[in-house]
């Protein structure tokens, strides 16, 4: 059985069914509370307050611990009453949805998915500044979460999850050790000029500098159509 947690506000108390979090800087990635319509909405009123966006926090704690939310983000409320009649409110970070392009961003999945979640690949591919191609998503979910020492370090790190879901950071703004992944993935390799992902590349050779104490040789890896143009 799952031992849920209590989240307090003042004389208001509720149940954590679901969290996900990234630390204190950037604070929840995913509430779910159950309880009474007036605790829950209490509790949701003062983590979506203008000090709790100002501040990171507002006297709402799980434990002795004060919860974090997000700086100046207004958080996407979802909102359920159980047939017991308890008030479910879910809190989820925008960049759980939304994607930006050089960014990272946030997946939210259900604990027992297996492989990629649903939405990992089409969003990686446009936050990416590499091209993909989708049957690679389970190789580079794989290797996103391999890739790197440290749990920080990670191209996709596992948050820190309770209940029913699975947090996970993407983080597609390490153009590099993508573009790293996707070289490695089936034998493909990446143009060093136009990006463009092809089979072979060719060596190069470029003289640069002028005079001969100056000239140095520039080597780069390119595709057939930019060593032709
Ligand atoms: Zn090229």
């Amino acid at each position: 059985m799952t031992q849920f947690q209590t989240i307090k506000f003042k004389g208001f108390e509720a149940q954590v069914v679901a969290r996900v979090t990234d630390g204190c800087d950037t604070g929840i990635v995913y509430l779910e509370m159950a309880g009474s319509e007036s605790a829950v909405k209490a509790i949701w009123a003062a983590l979506s307050s203008a000090e709790a966006k100002r501040s990171g926090t507002n006297g709402v704690g799980i434990n002795a611990n004060s919860v974090w939310v997000q700086k100046h983000t207004k958080y996407i409320t979802l909102k359920s009453v159980l047939p017991n009649g308890q008030t479910v409110i879910g809190m989820l970070n925008p960049q759980a949805t939304v994607t930006q392009r050089g960014g990272q961003f946030y997946l939210v999945a259900l604990r027992n998915h297996e492989g990629p979640p649903p939405a990992f690949f089409s969003r990686l591919a446009i936050s990416l500044a590499v091209p993909v191609k989708v049957e690679w998503a389970s190789w580079l979910w794989k290797k996103g979460l391999e890739h790197g020492e440290y749990e920080y370090q990670k191209l996709i790190q596992t948050l820190t999850s309770d209940g029913h879901v699975v947090g996970y950071k993407v983080k597609a703004s390490d153009t590099d050790a993508w573009l790293k992944l996707v070289q490695e993935s089936i034998g493909f390799k990446v143009c060093e000029r136009c990006n463009e992902v092809v089979k072979e590349l060719i060596e190069h050779k470029t003289i640069i500098g002028r005079g001969m104490s100056y000239q140095r040789e520039k080597v780069e890896m390119i595709c057939q159509e930019c060593s032709d143009g």
